[in-house]
């Protein structure tokens, strides 16, 4: 007995990290009857036609979300208000219009108005990825055990919302709903000021490069690799995530600085306790993110290190 896929056609605008993942997982899964997909640059496309992931790969985006029921937009924040108005006369009635942007209340603005009458819009963002972008970078396995955030607009039909919700289940994903503003807030310290630091603190020690040369790549193993991980991250997306999500960043780091400032004097004092008392708070953070499974307890992020090997006698 066969069963009805969930979707009767996927069509992804965008085919990177999380365009290529989800198609990836999706066929896995068998969450869609066909997968075609768009992608901005000619090379984009002839090299997802190689991969053979997805059912048809077709030249506009137009084309890709006729006869679509699940339309997800997987390009840059600041990409996806125009795509929007660009599909939205091609879109099915009753399908579905989503994205996976990192940042919500953008992409409500943006895109919001631009869907048709009868089209539901339920915006998305998987929280989960790495610093590879592209579309060889995708993997199947990237949403299992990872948030995905719906953010639906006020009114939108359950029906819609619960589908789509089913949709990133099957992918592995944990849902979650929350509005826009609250999501955007959230993401600003969990994730938009991490990653603001990454690429603060390697800049910073670029230019220290300057000075000791070899000796910042020779150490890096002392936290600053962990830095240059994030600060290798895309740097389109990221342009678009601090300039789409400003207020909550700078809210963010309003706050952040006042409590470097509070490190600041209590190093300059000598006031050891003030320093304990607070990495041992932050020290029960990581164990509480090793205790919701969402990272491992491996020490040093898991990294493999070489056996030490007995000298010859
Ligand atoms: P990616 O690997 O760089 O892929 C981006 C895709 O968007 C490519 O297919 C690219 O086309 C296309 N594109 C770029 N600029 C465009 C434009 N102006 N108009 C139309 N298409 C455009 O990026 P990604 O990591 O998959 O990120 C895509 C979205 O996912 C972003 O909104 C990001 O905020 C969100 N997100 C990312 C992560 C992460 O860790 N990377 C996690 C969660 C959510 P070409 O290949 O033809 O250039």
């Amino acid at each position: 007995m066969s069963t009805e896929p969930l979707f009767k056609r996927v069509a992804l605008i965008g085919f990177g990290l999380i365009g290529g993942s989800i198609a990836r997982a999706a066929r896995a899964q068998g969450l869609a009857g066909e997968i075609v997909t768009s992608a901005r640059s000619a090379k984009t496309r002839a090299r997802v036609e190689e991969l053979r992931v997805v059912d048809r790969v077709l030249e506009t985006n137009a084309e890709a979300v006729k006869g679509a029921d699940l339309v997800i937009l997987c390009i840059p924040v600041g990409a996806c208000g125009p795509v929007a108005e660009e599909i939205a006369p091609f879109l099915e009635q009753d399908a579905i219009v989503s994205d996976v942007g990192s940042v919500k209340g953008a992409i409500a603005r943006d895109m919001g108005p631009h869907i048709p009458q009868g089209v539901h819009f339920v915006p998305a963002h998987p929280v989960a990825g790495t610093e590879h972008s592209g579309p060889d970078s995708g993997f199947a396995e990237l949403f299992i055990n990872r948030w995905c955030i719906l953010t639906p607009p006020e009114g939108t039909d359950a029906a819609a919302v619960e589908k789509l919700r089913e949709f990133w289940a099957g992918l592995g994903a944990k849902v979650e709903i929350m509005t826009p503003d609250h999501h955007d807030l959230v993401l600003a310290i969990t994730s938009h000021l991490p990653h603001l630091i990454a690429y603060t603190i390697v800049g910073t020690a670029d230019e220290l490069a300057q000075v000791t040369s070899s000796e910042v790549i020779k150490f890096s193993a002392g936290g600053f690799r962990d830095f240059t991980r994030i600060a290798a991250s895309d740097p389109t997306m990221w342009r678009d995530v601090f300039l789409a999500n400003k207020e909550a960043v700078l809210e963010m780091l309003g706050t952040f600085n006042e409590d470097l400032s509070k490190l600041t004097r209590a190093i300059r004092r000598n006031d050891g306790e003030a320093l304990f008392e607070h990495f041992t708070r932050t020290r029960a953070i990581r164990r509480g993110i090793v205790e919701i499974g969402q990272d491992s307890a491996a020490p040093d992020f898991g990294r493999p290190h070489a056996n030490l090997t007995k000298k010859p006698e």
